[in-house]
């Protein structure tokens, strides 16, 4: 196991030194994570899936920027059962509430950490068709049902990834293509104190910023640690980097 501990800046998506171009595509992860995603695709093309990153690393300014686009209108927000709302009609507190539902906290993405990513296979989509990332399409009878059930199977915890949103907690809603590789997220999410996000939300331009302060500490126990814990199989798989190439 190699020390994979991001500093606050990377842990909250403020920096970008803890990730690199994952080769030939277009997204940036942690070189662990990069590594063991490029062996977990390898795999999935034994079995005829071809996974792609839907999105990996992600930074401060975009998770900005989609929550600021959702609180004034300029972006869709959807309630629990994925109908519209409009942003503008809601109670603050409403607006958070709605928001958390799908998208997280400027700051508290996963996705800042350079181990998560989202995943769809290239393989099933029809050729014009995009993704969009909802349950229906991973479940029986959905464009990705097969990469469902071959993540059901456990197939990429062999390389270090879990599910840490697979099931409804009460906190976020279910995602069964984010995929978190287990080495970096775990120690990420212990390091990821209210603390250490308040401090990143301290200098922000944030929308409804003054709710989100108030609720912080709850905002944090539900969205950020109220998730799967690693599996055993997922923490037992080789960590393929033996250096912290993010050091120093
Ligand atoms: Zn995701």
């Amino acid at each position: 196991m190699f020390a994979a501990v991001l500093d606050p800046l990377q842990l909250t998506g403020r920096s970008a030194t803890h990730v690199v171009p994952v080769a030939g595509q277009s997204c940036l992860l942690h070189p662990g994570a990069a590594q063991a995603w490029l062996g977990l695709q390898a795999a999935a093309l034994a079995e005829g899936l071809h996974l792609q990153a839907a999105s990996g690393f992600r930074d401060f300014a975009r998770q900005l920027a989609i929550w600021n686009g959702k609180c004034r209108g300029e972006r869709p927000l959807l309630d629990a059962a994925g109908e519209p709302l409009d942003a503008l009609c809601l109670a603050p507190a409403q607006r958070v509430a709605a928001i958390l539902e799908w998208s997280a906290l400027p700051g508290a993405s996963r996705h800042h950490w350079g181990s998560d990513l989202d995943v769809i296979d290239l393989a099933a989509l029809p050729a014009g068709q995009s993704p969009q990332l909802l349950p229906a399409e991973y479940a029986e009878g959905g464009v990705f049902a097969r990469l469902g059930r071959w993540l059901d199977s456990g197939a990429a915890e062999d390389f270090g990834f879990f599910r840490p949103y697979a099931a409804d907690r009460g906190g976020v809603r279910p995602e069964p293509w984010h995929l978190s590789w287990a080495p970096l997220a775990v120690p990420a999410l212990q390091a990821l104190s209210v603390e250490c996000l308040a401090e990143a939300l301290q200098e922000a331009q944030l929308d409804d910023a003054a709710v989100v302060a108030a609720q912080l500490p709850v905002l944090h126990a539900r969205y950020v640690l109220n998730v799967a814990a690693a599996s055993p199989r997922a923490l037992a798989a080789p960590a393929l980097l033996k250096d912290d190439s993010t050091s120093g």
